[in-house]
């Protein structure tokens, strides 16, 4: 493949065809774990792989991984493999770049290794997560947190969707044995690395005027659900002295919230809120609201959530309410693998790239493998730092720079 026309063709061709799996009629892409929607990205994966000469199999975690070299060599030599990868589903309504730029990326680069006539020293394999996004079950990571055992399969089988499926059940619908589900220590004692390349989700890239960056850190990120109880009562008969309001306890907490992310160049959301009665003429009884909360290391984390929680007593004292704070899910912050990433540095370095080195507030599979496997991160610019959303995007220009990074990331360490 020698000219960029080509390669440019082959980008839009590869792309364009995973891309047309899963459109909303709104615009945006929608490929949830287990779906028919997520079956054809499968599909789509196993017929790109197979064009290429790979070898597809599936993990007992339900990733599908494509084989450039023996599957099976040296079964016992301990840390031989390189993986790249990243996964083909999506939130609903999501962008078409969000972990499709990485699994498409993966399979160019092998590509053109393999028109240049590169062989590998190594195993190499592109891998496609399972339900990355967590957008049907609510468990995000699911394949690669499944697949390092840091998520039991006990956890998760019973878990359902909004219709009631459960995951076991979604499972077998697609062809996987609930039975033989759960981590393979052996498959990532064997990995020597892991790369995953993804489209930015911020405009880090796009204020450098770099089209590839470095991931330095994952942020420590959690999530809260927060009740406050009050009272019920008439909206227009109850003197404002009489109420017990916790639709106020509930404001004061997310401007709270928000003055400590400023002050601790932190991120703080509430997007989730429960009202009830939920009645426009009353004053509510409860209000229930999730609140996700993200900064640089773990302490700036916990001072931010010592804010909310200050502002909550304070608020629930004054409004003679009853406050609940419950911690649903923690992270902590992930730091990429400093040697594996200064490697890549290097490799960038020496095709006239100067990749920065951002650190991201998002979770990806990266994050999961890094606890087990040295991984790095590449990024690609996002213009509008927009995802999560129809309007998600990257010019073709820095996705084929992305291609060749990746293409340069996998002749370097396993190819040399
Ligand atoms: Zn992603």
């Amino acid at each position: 493949m020698s000219g960029n026309q080509d390669r440019r063709d082959a980008f839009e061709r590869c792309f364009g065809g995973l891309a047309a799996i899963g459109r909303d009629p709104g615009g945006g892409w929608t490929r949830l774990a287990w779906t028919d929607e997520d079956q054809a990205a499968r599909a789509w994966f196993e017929t790109e792989a197979a064009d290429r000469g790979l070898t597809v199999e599936r993990d007992s975690a339900g990733n599908l991984w494509a084989w450039w070299g023996e599957p099976g060599a040296d079964p016992g030599a301990a840390g031989e493999v390189v993986a790249v990868g990243s996964h083909l589903d999506t939130v609903r309504g999501g962008g078409a770049y969000d972990g499709a730029l990485g699994v498409v990326s993966g399979l160019l680069a092998v590509g053109e290794l393999i028109e240049l006539g590169v062989g590998p020293r190594r195993p190499v394999a592109v891998v496609a997560f399972a339900d990355e996004e967590g957008g049907r079950f609510g468990v995000p990571l699911f394949g690669s947190r499944v697949l390092t055992g840091a998520l039991g399969p006990a956890d998760l089988l019973e878990r359902v969707d909004e219709h009631g499926t459960s995951v076991g059940e979604a499972l077998v619908a697609a062809g996987i044995d609930a039975e033989g589900f759960g981590p393979d220590p052996a498959r990532v004692g064997r990995l020597a690395a892991f790369v995953e390349l993804h489209v930015e989700q911020g405009r880090g890239l796009a204020d450098l005027g770099q089209p590839v960056a470095l991931a330095s850190a994952m942020w420590p990120h959690g999530r809260w659900r927060l009740t406050l109880t009050g009272e019920a009562n008439h909206a227009g008969t109850t003197r404002l002295a009489d109420r017990r309001d916790p639709m106020l306890g509930l404001a004061a907490a997310v401007l709270a919230a928000r003055a400590a992310a400023t002050e601790l160049e932190a991120v703080a959301t509430v997007g989730r809120v429960l009202v009830e009665p939920n009645s426009a003429n009353s004053v509510p009884k409860r209000v229930s609201a999730w609140l996700d909360a993200r900064a640089g290391e773990d302490q700036r984390l916990d001072w931010l959530l010592a804010a909310f929680e200050a502002a909550v007593e304070d608020a629930a004292g004054r409004n003679g309410l009853t406050a609940e704070l419950a911690g649903e899910s923690r992270s902590p912050g992930v730091e990429f693998d400093r040697a594996l990433t200064d490697r890549l540095d290097a490799c960038l370095r020496a095709r006239g790239l100067d990749p920065a080195r951002l650190p991201t507030a998002a979770g990806h599979d990266a994050g999961a493998l890094a606890a087990a496997v040295p991984t790095a991160m590449l990024f690609v610019r996002n213009p509008t730092g927009t995802s999560h959303s129809p309007a998600e995007t990257a010019a073709v220009d820095d996705c084929l720079v992305g291609v060749g990074a990746l293409a340069a990331v996998i002749e370097e360490l396993a190819c040399r």
